[in-house]
């Protein structure tokens, strides 16, 4: 541990794409920041993610500030194109990141915010934390599931399903990495099924050749029962009936789903189809794991070799973060993109919207660094007033 104090006007937390996008508009408008990133390299979190990933936003509407994707890249980005989009948008704005920086604390004290990470002690008078909407796998608890012989990882632990070639694996969860994990699978030889505990909705990635995200942004001004009125017959002609295939549909829309349930519908790219030929099999939540087969919600029972938990993440800023006002029992903050409750503290990231996370990340970081630079200056006339009248 070191005793040296570092200073800086902002602290960010994270190095993924909001982490960047906040460090680069500052940089912008002059302000220094310095971001903290608890890997080796920027974009971790997309590097871990399994290899078919791709956007399932087109880029335009994903870009970060003042970078649009290269014009030699797809409509729809491949995980690997973003990280190197990421790599270069770091390199192209200068941006000062310590490496291998964990942050382990964070707190207000005397008008200014005390940063720890493992070794080092930071301060600074912001303090914006980009850690990630998807922090922490989410593993929910399940009678036997100790008694399970097969193999369980998390979705985050997946990269791709060669080694799973030949055998019966459950993907637990209808979300979009269920979705995708389940084609992935397929495409590797295994047989995969998927456990859907809840009703759902589907939405293509596309429509008539134009990005979903495209027209989520068009009908955003529109109260979101209207949009979903609107494309209710569109998206059943389109998708067709679900609930033929053990799927429940949710009795309000995707538009509906987003506000409310702050959950992204299936956005699909092939496994519907896989559905209806019947190379996805579709069962009911999981109820129970036995040594050798998972018990399911409408008592039905079936054999696996493996099972992968594509049951989401968790923010938990409550890990490092000790203002308790600031977020709920999950770590999940109250607001993002401008200041929170408590001074000088700002989420950036943490907004689940029918327009794309990424989109609003690149929206949240200039809101953000035009709210740093209005309270600085604020800052520096009230020093500027307290030394004439010293
Ligand atoms: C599988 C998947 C697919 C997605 N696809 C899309 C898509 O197509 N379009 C879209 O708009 N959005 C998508 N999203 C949502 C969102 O845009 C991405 O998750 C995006 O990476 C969020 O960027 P971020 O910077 O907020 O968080 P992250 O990319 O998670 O980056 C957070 C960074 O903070 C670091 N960090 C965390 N804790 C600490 C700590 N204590 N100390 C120091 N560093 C820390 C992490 O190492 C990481 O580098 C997807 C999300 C997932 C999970």
């Amino acid at each position: 541990m070191t005793n040296s104090l570092i200073g800086s006007n902002t602290i960010i937390i994270g190095a993924g794409p909001a982490g960047l996008a906040v460090g680069a508009c500052l940089k912008q408008v002059g302000v220094q920041s310095i971001i903290l990133e608890q890997s080796d390299k920027v974009g971790s979190v997309w590097r871990r993610h399994y290899d078919r990933l791709h956007l399932h936003t087109d880029k335009k509407n994903s870009k970060l500030p003042f970078a649009p994707f290269p014009k030699d890249y797809p409509r729809y980005p491949s995980r690997g194109q973003l990280i190197d989009y990421l790599e270069s948008y770091a390199k192209k704005f200068g941006l000062d990141i310590r490496f291998n920086q964990q942050v382990t604390s964070a707190r207000r004290d005397n008008n200014h915010w005390m940063v720890q990470t493992q070794d080092t002690r930071y301060q600074a008078s912001n303090l914006v934390i980009a850690a990630g909407n998807a922090r922490v796998p989410f593993i929910p608890e399940w009678k036997g599931r100790d008694s399970f012989k097969g193999r369980v990882i998390h979705s985050s632990e997946y990269k791709n399903g060669e080694q799973f070639k030949g055998q019966n694996v459950l993907v637990v969860g209808f979300g979009n990495s269920g979705g995708e994990i389940a084609i992935d699978l397929w495409e590797h030889g295994a047989r995969p099924s998927i456990a859907v505990r809840n009703a759902v909705n589907v939405i293509p990635r596309e429509l008539f050749g134009i990005p979903i995200l495209s027209i989520g942004i068009a009908q955003n001004l529109m109260p979101a029962w209207m949009a979903d009125a609107m494309n209710a017959p569109i998206l059943r002609a389109v998708i067709g009936d679900t609930t033929k295939y053990g799927l429940r549909k949710l009795p309000y829309g995707p538009a509906t789903q987003i506000q409310n349930d702050k959950h992204i519908p299936l956005i699909d790219v092939g496994t519907i189809k896989l559905i209806k030929q019947g190379r996805i099999t579709v069962h009911s939540g999981v109820e129970e794991f036995t040594e050798n087969s998972i018990k399911f919600a409408d008592g039905k029972e079936a054999g696996f070799d493996a099972v992968i938990l594509a049951t989401g993440y968790r923010p938990r800023v409550n890990a490092f973060l000790n203002e308790p006002t600031t977020h709920d029992e999950n770590g999940t903050p109250f607001s993002t993109g401008r200041e929170a409750s408590v001074p000088g503290l700002y989420f950036c990231g943490y907004y689940v919207s029918p327009t794309g996370m990424l989109r609003e990340i690149a929206k949240e970081a200039g809101r953000i660094s035009a709210e740093i630079v209005r309270k600085n200056n604020v800052r520096t006339e009230q020093d500027k007033n307290h030394i004439q009248r010293g």
